[in-house]
Formats: structure tokens, sequence, C-alpha cells
């Protein structure tokens, strides 16, 4: 474990998880990943087999159909739909940890009941940059997911002994979403030790892979079909690669939550493409998903032109333009030297 995180780690047990009859809530960010939920709920189940009985985990908004397999994913309350109850659990809360996320915006919906409450909020979170809003932050960016850094914490505290295969599970599928099943953000030896750790708890990693990866439903296939036949754009001279689909392309594929998950790491997976796009239109905006190789840095691409951020290879954010402006404006950024600068080379 990294230094700087185990005495944080260490505070954190002796300050903030002593005392079980404190309230205590679990949030996490807007269009949940399997990270956001794994992690989430990884903790939640950890703490009630521990004896934290005021306990209550919240997600700003529905969360992916292929997460539903989750343990506990029926005690997930559903800001969208409950917005009264979740400001009232968050205002009134002695501890709110903050899970997969750096900054309150994040959560949308939320932000004033966190801002406003009383709480210690603790943020548990590995990407770059972290505001300064949190009481107490852990920060790792070096960290494969939040999954990983809950392990952490469980064991710095001593509630390992409560992780069961249930919560193991959890934190098992957070690492595997977040790494594209350890194929980035995991070369360390770590996550392999803490995903081994998992196993030992009795973790089916081939059910979970299969639970999450194989299980589309036939329009998300053809989703995906038409996604890579008729809407990728090849940008080559900017080793770049786009799709984008608008609110009818949605429509005519019966468009769920969580269905274009994945879909932008195709456009990276072609030769010589170290920059791809996904730009998908909503009713008030297009929300746009950015995935990179080396040192092209979408990070800051998202953070200086699409109000969002990320990590330095997967960022998001949104544009307020039209989705024909927004592809327009983003082939003018990709060719201009203020994208070549921010490539970091
Ligand atoms: P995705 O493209 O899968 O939605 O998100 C990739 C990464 O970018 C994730 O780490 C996610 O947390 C971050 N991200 C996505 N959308 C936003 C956004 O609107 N704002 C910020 N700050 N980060 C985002
Ligand atoms: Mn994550």
């Amino acid at each position: 474990m990294r230094k700087n995180l185990e005495k944080k780690l260490i505070s954190l047990a002796r300050h903030w998880l002593g005392d079980k009859s404190r309230k205590y809530v679990i949030v996490t960010h807007t269009n949940p990943d399997g990270d956001a939920i794994g992690s989430s709920l990884g903790l939640y189940a950890t703490l009630t087999a521990a004896g934290f009985s005021h306990l209550d985990v919240i997600i700003p908004n529905p969360y992916p159909a292929f997460l539903s397999w989750m343990p506990h994913a029926d005690k997930l309350l559903l800001a969208s739909e409950h917005p009264d109850l979740a400001g009232e659990l968050i205002r009134g809360a002695d501890v709110v940890f903050c899970l997969d996320f750096n900054g309150l915006s994040r959560a949308e919906g939320l932000e004033e009941a966190l801002s406003g409450t009383r709480a210690t909020k603790i943020l548990v979170d590995h990407h770059p940059q972290p505001e300064e809003s949190f009481e107490l932050l852990i920060s790792q960016p070096g960290a494969s997911s939040t999954a990983e850094m809950v392990f952490e914490l469980l064991e710095a505290t001593g509630l390992l002994p409560y992780l069961d295969r249930a919560a193991a599970e959890c934190l098992y599928a957070g690492i595997v979403t977040d790494t594209g099943s350890f194929s980035y953000s995991c070369n360390n030896p770590r996550t392999y030790e803490i995903t081994a750790r998992l196993m030992s708890l009795g973790v089916d990693g081939e059910r979970i892979q299969r639970l999450i990866y194989n299980t589309y439903s036939v329009d998300r296939m053809r989703l995906l079909g038409y996604c890579l036949s008729e809407k990728l754009v090849v940008i080559r001279r900017c080793q770049a690669a786009y799709i984008s689909l608008s609110l009818d392309d949605l429509k005519r594929f019966n468009h769920q939550p969580g269905d274009t998950e994945g879909v932008v790491n195709y456009a990276l997976a072609m030769k010589n493409i170290s920059l791809a796009a996904l730009f998908t239109e909503y009713e008030d905006h297009v929300k746009a998903s950015f995935r990179s190789s080396g040192p092209v840095d979408v990070n800051r691409l998202a953070r200086k032109h699409y109000h969002g951020g990320g990590h330095r290879n997967a960022a998001g954010g949104k544009s307020f333009l039209p989705l024909h402006n927004t592809l327009k404006a983003f082939e003018q950024l990709i060719h201009s030297d203020d994208f070549r600068v921010e490539t970091d080379e």
C-alpha cells in the first residue's frame, strides 16, 4: 500500500468507523458504472455485516442492466426516483462516503444536499485532481479502481473479516470493469494481489465476466454493429476516430441505460488510433466519452472543452451545442495546435 494512503486510512479508522451508532451514507456518481456500483455495494455489504445498522447507499440515477445481478442491488436508493428521501438521508447523516468521483457536481441532483450536509464527507476515489469539497480525501490516482481502494480501506480498518463472498463479487466486478478485464490501469501487482484475495473468498471470475459482458440484448448488439459499420469516422491525420449517436439512432435501437458502454473502446482498438470519442445526443446536451492511449491526455481535453474530466486515458464530459455542431467543433479542435499541446508529447 502507498504510504500516504496508509496514514489517512488509519486516521479514518480511528475517527470515523469507530462508532456503529452513527448514521452512514454511501454515494456514488451519475450514470454509475461497474466500479461505482461495485465499490458502493462492496462497502455497503461489509459494513452491514460488521453491524453498522444506520447505513444507506444512494445512486443519482439508474445503472445499466448488466450490473443488476450484483448482490444487494435491491438496496440501492435511486435519487432520481426518491429525491426528497435521498436529500434527507444525506443531510441527516454523520458520515457520507463519496465513492468513485472527485467533485460534487458528478453526483447530479445531490450537489445541494452534499454541500449542505453537516456530515463528514469522506472521498474514496482514484480520479486525478480531486476537489477540496471533502473533509477527508482518500485519493489514489494510481489505483485500478475505487473497488481496489475499498478493499484497502477495509483491510486498514480491520473490517476485512466481514467481507463475504457477495461483497467480494461486488469489488471484483469494480476491478474488472475499470480495467477492461485486466487490460489497462492494472500494471501493478497490488491489483492482482487484491483480486487473488477476492477470489479466495469464492468469487467465480468466469461467471462474473459472462454476467457483465455476455448479456447483451439483441437491440444492444445491433446498436454496436450499427455504430461500427455506419457511424465510425476515422481521421487518420490526427490518429483519431469517433462515433456519434443521435436521439433518433438511440430510439431506433430501443436504447437502455448502459447500452453504449464500451462502444468507444472499439474506436480505440484500431491500429494507429490513439484518440477515440463517442458523442451521444440527449434531450438537453450531448454526452462526450473519450478514450486514448499513451500520452494523449483526454482528462485535460474533457476538462478544458467539455465541462468534464476523468483519467488521462478515459474521460468524459458534455457539449451544449447541437450534435452536428459538437462534431464539427471536435474535428476543428483535434486539428488545432491547441490539441497537439494537450498530447503531452
Ligand atoms: P465514460 O466515458 O465511461 O462515461 O467515463 C470515462 C471516465 O470519465 C470515468 O472515469 C468517468 O468518471 C469520467 N467522466 C465521464 N463523464 C464525466 C463528466 O461529465 N464529468 C467528469 N468530471 N468526469 C466524467
Ligand atoms: Mn472508477
